[in-house]
């Protein structure tokens, strides 16, 4: 199922550049010019994330966010707030009232996914991912492939599904008890250096593209993913 995402923006680029981007990710894009109209989409629909502009005519991306967590039905709904360059005080304004995050414009895509992943990971809602990318590395969920640019790389399952907790949750470091849990489930007993051995291939395989240092140690606790400095 794609996850629902309302942005509201009344600038045509910006808005047109969004749905674009979210739509290439995998998103479902429901899109709004001001909040007056986004208020009627969502007495029809519920998304599971609101992109929303901070100046808009009419009724603000502030008091629409305001109105918006002071409601039952919608204040469980996550809100990134799309604000201009220099717009600090407003920012921590919009945190103060409720917002879960925001972006300051001009952004990069790989940002702005980013951002809506952690938004949606924070907020426990399962972000059913169909591709993780970083730069020209991709997971491909659906067909059970991780790819360098066009080429499939050759993983076990195991290893798959290794990579596939590495790539979503980045930058954190687990023991090899908790890849065990993650990975291989808690039920089964494997040998702690069984991970090692699944992260020396993986390794090798993303040696021929440069890619091993992915894969981090982090001596005398375990490892981590991270794509940061590539
Ligand atoms: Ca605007």
């Amino acid at each position: 199922m794609k996850l629902k995402i309302l942005v509201v923006e009344d600038e045509q680029a910006i808005r047109e550049m969004l749905e674009m981007i979210l739509e290439k990710e995998g998103f479902e894009a429901i899109i709004a010019e001001t909040a007056e109209q986004a208020l009627e989409i969502l007495s029809e629909t519920i998304p599971d994330l609101i992109l929303l502009d901070w100046m808009l005519p009419g009724i603000s991306g502030i008091e629409l966010e305001k109105k918006l967590k002071k409601s039952d039905s919608y204040n469980a709904i996550p809100i990134i707030l799309l604000t201009a360059r220099g717009e600090e005080e407003d920012k921590i304004k919009g945190l103060e009232t409720g917002a879960d995050d925001y972006i300051t414009k001009p952004f990069s895509p790989r940002e702005l996914i980013a951002r809506i992943k952690a938004v949606v990971r924070r907020t426990n809602k399962s972000l059913s991912v169909e591709r993780i990318v970083f730069g020209n590395l991709q997971l491909d969920v659906e067909q059970h492939q991780i790819r360098v640019g066009d080429e499939p790389l050759d993983v076990s399952p195991t290893e798959f599904r290794l990579m596939q907790f590495f790539m979503s949750n980045p930058d954190k470091v687990y023991s090899r008890n908790q890849l065990l849990d993650q990975v291989w489930g808690r039920n089964i007993y494997i040998d702690e250096r069984t991970v090692d051995v699944h992260i020396r291939r993986l390794r090798k395989i993303l040696a021929k593209y440069q890619l091993d240092e992915l894969i981090q140690t982090v001596r005398g606790f375990g490892y981590r993913f991270s794509f940061s400095g590539k």
